[in-house]
This record gives structure tokens, sequence and C-alpha cells, in this order.
């Protein structure tokens, strides 16, 4: 199943690109949580393909952004602080996604990726979702150690136009710079060089960190360790979310029989 992510990028109530039914295992709501490189993007692509949820990014709706010709005061304040590797005020994350709240209740589920990145951010996400009427499964950590982060960070290259993530040499596209999916030219993202990522790793340290303690009290937590192949580590968040058994359990929640074809 293709997944249409308009009415993230657009905004404004844009409600077009909801499927058509809801997936046959989900939908699924989860939160993708861990350090800056840990491989949130490459596993969000993965997990939107395995359960049908659409892929929720952060910090793809700011990139794209940044190709308005008109950003407004605000936005190219923000713009600024994600080159430098700064975090984006709360204030102005919080009302992107508030305007995108359409996509929090689509029936497709989501995957909500660098967001949310601080404690404020996950409380005004607990209101909006309590607004809406829908609660999370889950909030996956992934965990790898520091280097390991650093060399994926240093080869991660991503699609200018589906933002689909590769790897220079652990998963590199079939010809080199240039997307297997859409055939967009890839780019290594400015926030990915040595100095901005150490700015991020120290933001998420500062700010993101204690978001995995704000989930386990919430009992949504699930801990996953981030290292071997993408295909290992899905197949490690498959099996914490019970997909593929007959009958799925999530910590706190019971799901109904799934069926991926993947077993856990
Ligand atoms: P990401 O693609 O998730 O690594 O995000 C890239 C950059 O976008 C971050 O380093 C921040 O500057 C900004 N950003 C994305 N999401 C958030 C968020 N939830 N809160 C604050 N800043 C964010």
């Amino acid at each position: 199943m293709r997944i249409d992510r308009t009415a993230w990028f657009k905004g404004g109530g844009f409600l077009q690109c909801e499927p058509e039914e809801t997936p046959r295992s989900g939908p699924y709501r989860l939160i993708l949580l861990g350090p800056p490189g840990v491989g949130k993007g490459t596993q969000a692509q993965m997990l939107s393909d395995a359960l049908g949820a659409c892929h929720l990014s952060t910090g793809d709706l700011f990139r794209a952004a940044m190709c308005q010709t008109e950003p407004s005061p605000a936005l190219r304040s923000a713009l600024n602080a994600m080159r430098r590797g700064e975090l984006v005020s709360d204030d102005l994350v919080v009302t992107m996604v508030r305007e995108r709240a359409g996509c929090l209740r689509c029936r497709g589920g989501f995957l909500l990726d660098g967001f949310p990145r601080t404690v404020a951010q996950a409380e005004a996400l607990d209101a909006v979702l309590a607004d809406l009427g829908v609660a999370i499964d889950a909030a996956m950590s992934y965990e790898l150690p520091l280097d390991e982060i650093v060399d994926r960070m240093g080869g991660r290259r991503t699609c200018s136009d589906c933002k689909a993530v590769y790897h220079a040499t652990a998963n590199p596209p079939r010809v080199p710079d240039i997307c297997d999916r859409c055939q967009g030219r890839l780019f290594q993202r400015e926030d990915d060089r040595p100095e901005p990522v150490r700015v991020r790793m120290q933001a998420y340290e500062e700010s993101t960190k204690p978001l995995v303690e704000y989930y386990e009290r919430e009992g949504k937590l699930q801990t996953i360790p981030a290292t071997g192949t993408p295909a290992e580590v899905l197949g490690r968040s498959l099996h914490a979310l019970g997909v593929g058994r007959t009958t799925g359990r999530i910590r706190n929640g019971y799901r109904s029989a799934v069926g991926q074809g993947v077993t856990g």
C-alpha cells in the first residue's frame, strides 16, 4: 500500500489522503523515540510499510518548509535553529502539529518520528490526543552505542523528494545518489555534519531522554536495541508490538489477530 503524506506536509485540514480502509491489523498509533542517527527514520519507513500507518516526521516537515519561498519570521528562526542542530521552540512545533491534528485521527494510524522531543511537547500531545479521543499504543525507544550513532549519521543520505533514508555503505541505493523509490536525488543533511551533530546529541540528552521515563511511567514504553541490520531491528519492533502472532499483546493493551507474515 502506498501511503500518502499530503495532509502532514500541507496541514490545515487537508484530509484527502486518508486511506479508504483501516489496516487489517490496526490502526497502530506509535511514537518513535531515540537519539538522532539511531535509525528511527528507517524504522518508521519499514514499520509504515508493515503496519499501514503513516510516517509523521516533524523534521521532514521543517525540511519541506525550508523550500518555501517566503517563510514567516517564526519559521525562519526555526529553520536557523535547525541548521545549528538546536531544537525548534516547543510553541512552534506544537502549533504545527496541532494544525495537522487530522493526521492523528487518521484511520490508518500514525508513527510519530521526532515528536514529541520534550516533556512539554509530550504533555501537549497528550492533550491533543485526549481531545481527539485517541490513545497511543506504544512509545518505541531505540537504543544504540554512541560510536555507532556517529557512524550512522556521517553516512546518512536522504531523498530530496520522498525523504526516504539510505546509508552510504550499510544501506546504499541501487544507483549511487539516486533514490530507489522515486529516482529523486539523495543529499546529506546540513545538520548531519560534525558540529550540528554534537549540538543535537546534547539537545537529545537534555531534552528528549526524559521522555523515556515519561512513557515508562505511562506504561507505554517498549525498549528496542537498534544494533544490527534495519530488518533485524524491524523484527524486534514487530515482536515488541506482538505483530505476526495470532493474538498480539502490547504492554497495557490488547490487540486482536494481525498476520503480517512476520514472526516475532
Ligand atoms: P529530525 O529529522 O527529527 O532529526 O529533526 C531535525 C531537526 O528539526 C532537529 O534537530 C530540530 O532542529 C528540528 N525538530 C524536529 N522535530 C522537532 C521537535 N519535535 N522539537 C524541536 N525541534 C524539532
